[in-house]
């Protein structure tokens, strides 16, 4: 029989617990993420709890692809009852998911389906809105702009993503433990989650379909490619929206973002949000401390417990 990768595997192993703490101190906001269990009984005595158990997969059962159409059941249960209301705004590329080399693809289709000229390579595309690497190719092929081409591009790409899903769904992944930190998030109602990225936002809902993750964020709050190109102008825009929805005020202190590259690092700084960077991306462990992220984990594998 062929065996699961090794990801498929692991991330349900390590999170069949998951603890998430909330500390009684009413000064102390901050996000950890730390690496492992047991909890010390002392901090769990001062704490209140979410304790989140899934129900183990059976043996030589799904992979994590048919993980991704049909998550695992999870039962949870609450102790205590403090609520200090948090946002939580994920990346999607190389933090929650991969495309496997489909996003490349479908951005050089839809680029010659909307411009008409076909192209081999695109501006760099790391940390950056779709509308800047969509203009800096336009450039690079020195091809202008009649005013509409990002419009009518954004279309195109989302239709490409839902065309080529199954594809996407063979070469790309959910990246191991995305799916149970999203899961224990959508947990415990004092959490707010939902994404900023440069993705347009029907591409990003399509990916996230694809990988079967929409039903654990609220996307329509998220902040997107397609509502600035500047991604720390994003901040703002979805804790307006998040505020919007559920009436609560999201601050610096209480709206974490998690991403893969310098540019969220960025984003949280200029933008005004707490930073959890995660190294699945090529940017790496050293070079995100560096780019000032205090809490850097090498995977969401990680996540197995989370005192906020
Ligand atoms: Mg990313």
């Amino acid at each position: 029989m062929q065996q699961p990768d090794r990801g498929s595997l692991r991330a349900p192993l390590d999170l069949r617990d998951v603890v998430l703490t909330h500390t009684r101190k009413p000064s102390h906001h901050g996000l950890s993420l730390l690496p492992t269990l047991p909890v010390k009984p002392q901090a769990l005595a001062d704490a209140d709890l979410i304790r989140l158990r899934h129900v183990p997969l059976p043996e030589g059962g799904k992979t994590a692809r048919d993980q991704g159409r049909q998550p695992e059941p999870l039962t949870a249960a609450r102790e205590g009852s403090r609520s200090v209301h948090k946002l939580i705004l994920w990346d999607i590329d190389h933090t929650l998911i991969e495309t496997g080399g489909v996003g490349s693809e479908v951005f050089k289709d839809a680029f010659e389906q909307v411009t008409g000229r076909k192209i081999d390579r695109l501006a760099d595309v790391t940390g950056r809105t779709e509308q800047v690497i969509f203009r800096e190719t336009l450039d690079l092929y020195d091809i202008e702009d009649p005013g509409d081409y990002f419009e009518k591009f954004v279309q195109v790409q989302a239709a490409s993503y839902r065309a080529r899903a199954d594809e996407m769904c063979q070469r790309g992944r959910a990246l191991p433990g995305a799916r149970e930190a999203l899961q224990a998030f959508a947990e415990l109602p004092d959490i707010t989650q939902t994404v900023l990225t440069g993705n347009p936002k029907p591409s990003a809902i399509a990916k996230l379909e694809t990988f079967g993750l929409v039903h654990y964020l609220d996307l329509e709050i998220g902040a997107y490619g397609t509502d600035d190109s500047i991604r720390p102008n994003l901040v703002p825009i979805a804790q307006a929206r998040a505020t919007t929805r559920t009436g609560h005020t999201y601050t610096r202190e209480t709206t974490y973002i998690i991403g893969d590259t310098k540019s969220d690092v960025e984003a949280a700084h200029k933008g005004g949000a707490q930073i959890v960077a995660v190294a699945t991306g090529d940017t790496t462990v050293k070079q995100l401390r560096d780019a000032g992220a205090l809490q850097v984990l090498s995977s969401l594998r990680e996540v197995t417990e989370l005192p906020l």
